[in-house]
């Protein structure tokens, strides 16, 4: 989904559910915690694989972060939008938020399909780490937000089809 049309749900829904903010506020705030844990994890691996690789992940196709609603409304409770975030590189595939170091969004607010999927690269480096274990339980945490997060946004739906972002 584009980011246009995101903001344009972001906007609707807090102009409709006002109360609601606050409760976006503090699941980002969890959201936070969670990232930033699963960013120690991964950093010191992706520093060593990532700029050797063939097939880099943020330069597979051309969009505006791997954005879903949910993790989207997460990022705008505690961020302006992203719009003038988005970079000019020129790469005919690349995600409009890849900067010449990486990913430009903040390091504890990406889209969840951005954190919660590894490739097989860096799923061998965290088996190889011992970290998959540790890695696993911050998935699962993001997991119960995301569900939190769907009965906010969708309070009318009483089941939780699929979180949001999941990994295959
Ligand atoms: S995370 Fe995996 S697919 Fe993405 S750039 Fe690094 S090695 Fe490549
Ligand atoms: S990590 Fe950042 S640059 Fe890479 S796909 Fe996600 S939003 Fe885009």
């Amino acid at each position: 989904m584009g980011l246009e049309l995101l903001e344009e749900r972001y906007q609707a829904f807090i102009e409709k559910n006002p109360a609601c903010r606050e409760q976006l506020r503090i699941l980002s705030g969890y959201n936070s915690l969670i990232q930033l844990n699963m960013r120690a994890l991964l950093d010191g691996i992706t520093v060593g694989v990532c700029p050797a690789c063939a097939a880099s992940c943020c330069q597979c196709m051309p969009v505006d972060g791997w954005f879903t609603e949910g993790d989207y409304f997460i990022f705008r409770a505690c961020n302006e939008a992203p719009f003038n975030l988005r970079v000019d590189h020129g790469l005919p595939n690349g995600c409009s938020f890849l900067g010449p170091a990486g990913c430009v969004l903040p390091p504890d607010c990406r889209p969840f399909p951005c954190v919660k999927v590894n490739c097989e690269t860096v799923s061998r480096e965290l088996e190889r780490c011992g970290a998959q274990d540790a890695f696993t339980n911050l998935y699962e945490a993001l997991d119960r937000l995301q569900e939190q997060l769907w009965h906010i946004i969708h309070p009318e739906t009483a089941q939780h089809p699929a979180a949001e972002g999941s990994a295959a």
